[in-house]
This record gives structure tokens, C-alpha cells and sequence, in this order.
């Protein structure tokens, strides 16, 4: 990316000799690589000799092929993942590290499109999958810096408080989480900023250090018996006999079974998957390190923070407690340009006015997958089985969901029931993987966000 942001969101001008020439304000050097990687980097890992055969390949070994791949070690199935780039490249050691595992459409939305048993059934899934993460990381020791520490979500106007507030008290009566509304006057002790007017907060929602916990996962998994194939592209699976010949840059293996976990990186591998899954780019920047006083004003209980915009924000503090991190929607397609770190630092100060000279250390992207009705999904395909549509959710939702895949695969009819486990999310028309039509939609989730933010403000 253009690395240089001034402090204003200016762009600094590249000059023909590529000196960079500063216009008005101080310059930012953010790092265009992730701020978890400073403490946790992706490496490569030694080559691994392929298998002639194997009982389960993988394609991808994110958070979702890890668990999979984990899981069927343990379980004595002969397994390998492969993964394009290093493990952890793709999304899983890119991402905010909250464990929200919302799902986009709300409750009414899902029990008008696929009836209020599926409805239930997601919503008691989440509570159990979050569960299931935290459980994991204790059982299993994992160092990755996770708190529970509980989630803020800010009111644009008093109309959105009163249904937010309104959801809370229906999650704590229906599925016993503890959550509740934070009304406008006592905000303060929340979150240092008078932006909302009002929020609520569920204390089932935490955050963990994502680069450490994937490569702790990889950890446990290559523990397990997991091979893990790093810079391995698959290339191409086609059906052989009772199985699948799985051509990989290494060469081709055989496999009775095969598992895609490709998510927001599927590729011409996986052709089906590629018609139904959109690549998003999601971007987060990190402020350099800011004085206690002011993280005790902008953050006094440290909790992870979001708000209820279409393009809303979300945000947190580094584990370490000194820093902000912010995401948010990135429309930009090709290269890295400066203008949505500028956006997302113009979000930062409009919230945080406090932060308008602050600098920024790192702005980062990776790709999120969205699919059409915006759930989750096991499903398989001329035998082949999908794991993925994670729709920026993954934390909680990947581990899960691969966890359940492989159980799927060994016919393990209980331990693989999932409320995620249906049929395959439609194709998105006019789309084979080359997502023109993003901008436009970002535009006009941005255009939705300003009219709600006029009539609350009105
Ligand atoms: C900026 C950002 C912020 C996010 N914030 C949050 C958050 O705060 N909370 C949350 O819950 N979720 C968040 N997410 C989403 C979360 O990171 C993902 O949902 C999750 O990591 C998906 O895991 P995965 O294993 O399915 O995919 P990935 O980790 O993306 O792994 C897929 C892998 O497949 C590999 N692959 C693709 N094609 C091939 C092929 N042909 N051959 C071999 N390998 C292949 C890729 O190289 C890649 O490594 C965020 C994502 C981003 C990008």
C-alpha cells in the first residue's frame, strides 16, 4: 500500500522518484502487514513428503482446516491439509480476534426464510460453538491472550436503543446469556466517546490474540498427526474410482475423502464453491501506543466494541491493553491503496475525537466470504464436502463448523449434527469469482448508514 497516511487522513504525495513528499500534516508509517504478526508471525513450515494416499486431503489450513484436519488425526484417519500460502496467511491470523459468532441475519430474518426450527436451532449453535472455543483454548492450553472480557455495541440514535435494548433482554430470557442495555447517561463507563446514544452489552463475547491462536491450534494439530503442506496449492480434484485424485504443486495424491476449507481465498480448485462464496476485503488498522490515561478514558473495562451501522466499526484494545484496533469493510479490489485506511481512521477519530493526531503503526487487509443468505455452511457436492461462509464471523464459527465437517466425514451421525449442515448456499448470478459488483453494494450500505444516521440524529 501507499504506507504513508498523514495524521488527518491526508494522503502524502509520491513524487516520480518515489521520495514522498509530505502534504500538510505529520506522516503515519503503518505497516501494511498485520499487527498481530509482530508477535506472532506466519512461517513456513518444512516440506513434508506427500502420502501416495490418503484417508481425508484438506485444501486449506486456517482455522477450519486445522480443526478438521485435528479432529480425524485424533481420530486415526491418515490426513493432510494443503494450503496455498503459508498456514495462517489467509484469514486466520488476519482478523479482529473477536469471538462474536454472530450470524448477519437476525432471527426474524432466518425464521422467515428457512422457518423458526432453523431459526432456534442457529441461535442455541452459536451459544454452544462460543462454548466450545473457550473450552478448547483451557482443555488444550492454548496460549493466545483470550479474555472474556464482553461486548459493547453503541446505539446510533435512541430508536436503535430501545430494539437493541429490546435483544438484549430477549438473549438473556431465551438462551441465558448475560446481557443488557447500557442507556446513553451511563455510557461513560463503557466507552470514553458520547458518539452513541446508548448500547448493550453480552458478556459471552471476548477477544484472543487470532495469529496466537492459530498457530497454537497448528500446534495441537500437527501434535494430532495432522501433515500440513504449506505453500501447496491444490489445484485441481477430480473423482477417481471410490475417491479422488487431489493434484497438488507437489504432486497428486490420492484420497478416499476430500474436505474444502478454502473460505474467502477459494480458488479455480473449487469451482462450485467459487459461484457461491464473494471474497470481501475487510481491513483493521492499529494506532501506535497510547498513554494508560487515555486508554482508561477511550476503553475503561478494555471490552471488544462494535455498533449497529450496516459498515459499522468494530474495535478493541491489543491484548496488551495499550492500543486501539479498528475494522472495517475495505471496497478496494486490486493492489493496496491508502483510501480505506483513511476511512477507517476518519471512523477512529469521529468515534474517539481524542485520536485526531494519533498515529497509526499498521493498516492491514485480508479476505472475508460472504455467501448469499449470509449463514455458515457444511454441505457437500458430488461427494466432495464444503466447510466455509464464515461471512466475517470465523473465530468461533470455523474451529466449529470444521470440528463438525470431520465428524461428517467419519460417519459419526451425532457428533456431526449441525444446525449448519444443509444444503448448499445459492450461486451468486454473473459471479465466478471476480466480485465487480462490491463496490456498489459497499456504496449503498454506506448511503443506508447515512439516511439511519440522519433520522436518528434528526
Ligand atoms: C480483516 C479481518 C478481520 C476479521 N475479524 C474477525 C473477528 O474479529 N472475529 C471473527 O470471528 N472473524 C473475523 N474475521 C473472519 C475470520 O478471520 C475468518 O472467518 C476465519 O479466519 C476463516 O477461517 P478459514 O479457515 O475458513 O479460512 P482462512 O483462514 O482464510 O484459510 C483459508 C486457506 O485456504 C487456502 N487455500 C485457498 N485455496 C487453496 C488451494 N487451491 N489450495 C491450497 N490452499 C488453498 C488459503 O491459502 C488460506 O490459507 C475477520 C477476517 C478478516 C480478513
Amino acid at each position: 500500500m501507499s504506507d504513508l497516511v498523514s495524521a488527518r487522513g491526508t494522503p502524502s504525495i509520491v513524487n516520480t522518484q518515489q521520495k514522498a513528499v509530505q502534504v500538510q500534516q505529520p506522516k503515519v508509517a503503518a505497516k501494511n502487514t498485520p499487527y498481530w504478526w509482530e508477535a506472532a508471525p506466519v512461517r513456513p513450515l518444512p516440506p513434508q513428503p506427500l502420502a501416495k494416499t490418503l484417508d481425508v486431503a484438506i485444501v486449506g489450513a486456517g482455522y477450519a482446516g486445522l480443526s478438521a484436519g485435528m479432529t480425524l488425526a485424533r481420530e486415526g484417519r491418515s490426513v493432510a491439509a494443503f494450503d496455498a500460502m503459508m498456514p495462517g496467511e489467509g484469514a486466520s491470523s488476519r482478523n479482529g480476534g473477536v469471538t462474536s459468532g454472530t450470524i448477519r441475519p437476525d432471527y426474524a430474518t432466518i425464521a422467515r426464510r428457512f422457518g423458526e426450527d432453523k431459526a432456534i436451532a442457529i441461535e442455541q449453535e452459536g451459544k454452544r460453538a462460543r462454548e466450545f472455543l473457550y473450552d478448547f483454548i483451557k482443555t488444550e492450553g492454548l496460549d493466545c491472550d483470550f479474555r472474556l472480557v464482553g461486548n459493547f455495541k453503541g446505539a446510533l440514535g435512541y430508536n436503535h436503543y430501545d430494539a437493541m435494548a429490546h435483544g438484549a433482554e430477549r438473549l438473556a430470557r431465551v438462551l441465558g446469556i448475560e446481557s443488557y442495555a447500557v442507556p446513553h447517561a451511563e455510557q461513560q463507563s463503557y466507552i470514553g466517546t458520547d458518539f452513541y446514544r446508548g448500547g448493550t452489552v453480552r458478556m459471552d463475547i471476548g477477544g484472543l490474540h487470532p495469529a496466537k491462536f492459530h498457530a497454537e491450534l497448528l500446534r495441537v494439530a500437527l501434535a494430532s498427526g495432522l501433515t500440513v503442506h504449506a505453500n501447496t496449492p491444490v489445484t485441481a480434484i477430480t473423482r477417481d474410482g471410490n475417491g479422488f485424485s487431489v493434484k497438488t504443486s507437489a504432486g497428486t495424491v490420492q484420497a478416499r475423502q476430500v474436505l474444502v476449507c478454502s473460505n474467502g481465498y477459494t480458488d479455480d480448485a473449487a469451482p462450485f464453491l467459487r459461484r457461491r462464496l464473494v471474497p470481501v476485503r475487510a481491513r483493521i488498522i492499529a494506532t501506535e501506543e497510547l498513554s494508560p490515561d487515555l486508554m482508561a478514558r477511550l476503553m475503561p473495562k478494555l471490552m471488544m466494541m462494535g455498533e449497529n451501522r450496516q459498515l459499522g466499526f468494530y474495535y478493541r484494545p491489543s491484548p496488551d491493553g495499550k492500543r486501539i484496533l479498528l475494522g472495517g469493510r475495505d471496497s478496494s479490489r486490486a493492489g493496496d491503496p491508502a483510501e480505506p485506511t483513511i476511512r477507517l481512521r476518519n471512523g477512529l477519530v469521529e468515534i474517539f475525537p481524542e485520536l485526531e493526531d494519533v498515529r497509526l503503526s499498521h493498516s492491514w487487509f485480508g479476505n472475508v466470504a460472504m455467501n448469499r443468505d449470509m449463514i455458515p455452511r457444511i454441505f457437500e457436492k458430488d461427494g466432495l464436502l464444503y466447510a466455509s461462509g464464515f461471512c466475517g464471523s470465523g473465530v468461533v464459527w470455523a474451529p466449529w463448523v470444521g470440528m463438525h465437517a470431520a465428524h461428517k466425514l467419519m460417519g459419526h451421525v451425532d457428533k456431526a449434527r449441525s444446525a449448519f449442515d444443509f444444503r448448499a448456499p445459492a450461486a451468486v448470478p454473473f459471479f465466478n469469482g471476480n466480485a465487480w459488483f462490491m463496490p456498489a453494494i459497499i456504496k449503498g450500505y454506506a448511503l443506508q448508514d447515512k439516511i439511519a444516521w440522519l433520522r436518528a440524529r434528526r
